[in-house]
């Protein structure tokens, strides 16, 4: 029995008139690709290995590891920032600021910080007693993917690892935790229009599960998803992951106490709006429409029923629309938590070049200042924002020299 491959895959998406396209982050998104990933010679790219790991040596620049900010400094009656506290080793620090402080703990993170230090929604920060530096809708804006996954029993069996199993080879430099992704093609739709060049929607076929998908303290399911995952054989299945690139649904961050240590509440406000979950549906359909083809078919590949809706008729809509309540979830990549925008904006936070409005000297750079949801993959954006903050801040300051913020 064949595997599905790149040319299988490419094939079945032919056969329903959808193109291939050799590199979907230039001129066209809208098709059939091979996954890119941020790499170096092999290896996976981050921020850290990019950006920060490179600069160690520098002399003007000092970088404290393993240490946690639990609060920014400000000077209530100036409304200026002027350093942060952190603890490392469980000793309490401050360091401050001679120009400005810079945020960059993402898009939970941030509005966490700020919030605990007094800059948010002032009745949220009534709720746990902190103290109103500045009214702000922090943490009001927050937006993302959402997954949906599709499985089906194939004939072949698939090599499976147990996470342990998977860790043990990684550590040989082998198995599947050391390839920067175990997906064969991505693709982009707009369900709506198919002539926008805009998609609505991703989807990745795979060829095996992930761990991500076994370990039920990643996915979070509720008790009966988890029993049907749990009765599920991982070494025979594949899956297809849609993603809903453009979500109406807004949701948002707020606080569980006013702890640093205590992760904030993280509500995506999946299928808050009736429009989302039906691109979903679209998605399926799409998903469906490609395994019917003859070249996919030929796989032998079925789909597997999930049988906490077996109260609506098989394949339904309503079926369908169970599915989606029971098993979509956040897709990792987010933004606007403490948006961009003018000082009008009822859901800004920071203004165009990065700084909290209202509050001198703080600048927060890193996706959740991003206004809007992307169609593609969110790091490289992360990437561009602390570039494009980096030529700002030189600017700013008058630096000419590489090294002239020392
Ligand atoms: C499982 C997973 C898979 C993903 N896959 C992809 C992908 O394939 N392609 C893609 O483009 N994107 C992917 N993303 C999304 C991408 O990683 C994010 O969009 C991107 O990293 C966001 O960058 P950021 O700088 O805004 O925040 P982050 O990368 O989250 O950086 C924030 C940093 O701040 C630190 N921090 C937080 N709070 C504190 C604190 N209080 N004190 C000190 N430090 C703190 C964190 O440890 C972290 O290092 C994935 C995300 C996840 C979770």
């Amino acid at each position: 029995m064949p595997k599905l491959d790149l040319t299988i895959t490419y094939d079945g998406y032919k056969e329903i008139g959808v193109d291939t396209i050799e590199d979907y982050n230039a001129e066209q998104q809208i098709g059939v690709s091979e996954i890119q990933g941020l790499t170096n010679f092999g290896q996976k790219v981050s921020g850290s290995t990019a950006y920060v790991r490179p600069t160690f040596t520098r002399l003007n620049y000092n970088l404290t590891l393993k240490a946690f900010v639990t609060k920014i400094l400000t000077n209530q009656s100036t409304k200026t920032a002027y350093g942060v506290e952190f603890v490392k080793d469980r000793i309490t620090y401050q360091a401050t600021a001679r120009k400005e402080v810079i945020i960059s703990a993402g898009v939970i993170n941030t509005p966490q910080l700020l919030m605990l230090s007094g800059i948010g929604p002032s009745n949220e920060l009534a709720k746990h007693n902190i103290p109103v530096v500045a009214n702000l809708p922090v943490g009001r804006m927050f937006r993302g993917n959402v997954f949906f996954s599709l499985f089906f029993s194939v004939n072949i069996t698939a090599p499976f690892d147990t996470l342990e199993g998977a860790v043990n080879k990684f550590l040989k430099g082998q198995g599947v935790l050391t390839s920067f992704h175990n997906g064969v093609t991505v693709s982009f739709h707009n369900t709506k229009n198919n002539r926008s060049s805009i998609p609505n929607l991703s989807l990745i076929y795979y060829n095996s599960t992930t761990i991500a998908e076994r370990i039920p303290s990643l996915t979070n399911y509720t008790p009966e998803v988890q029993k049907f995952v749990d009765k599920l054989n991982f070494s025979r299945l594949v899956f297809t992951q849609i993603s809903l690139l453009h979500p109406q649904s807004i949701g948002n961050i707020t606080l569980k106490s006013n702890n640093p240590s205590d992760f904030p509440n993280i509500n995506l406000g999946i299928f808050d709006k009736d429009a989302d979950i039906e691109i979903l549906y679209e998605g399926i359909q799409k998903v469906k429409e490609i395994r019917n083809t003859k070249t996919i078919k030929m796989l032998n590949h079925s789909l597997i029923k999930y049988d906490f809706c077996d109260e609506y008729e098989y394949d339904s809509k309503d079926y369908w629309y169970c599915a989606l309540k029971h098993l979509a979830k956040p897709g990792f990549q987010w933004a606007g938590s403490t948006k961009m925008g003018p000082i009008d904006d009822p859901y800004a936070v920071v203004d165009y070049k990065l700084r909290v409005h209202g509050i001198k000297k703080l600048r927060i750079v890193d996706l959740s200042a991003m206004p809007v949801t992307l169609s593609g993959n969110y790091n490289p954006s992360a990437f561009m924002i602390g570039e494009k903050a980096a030529d700002m801040i030189k600017k700013e300051y008058g630096c000419v020299r590489k090294d002239c913020l020392s």
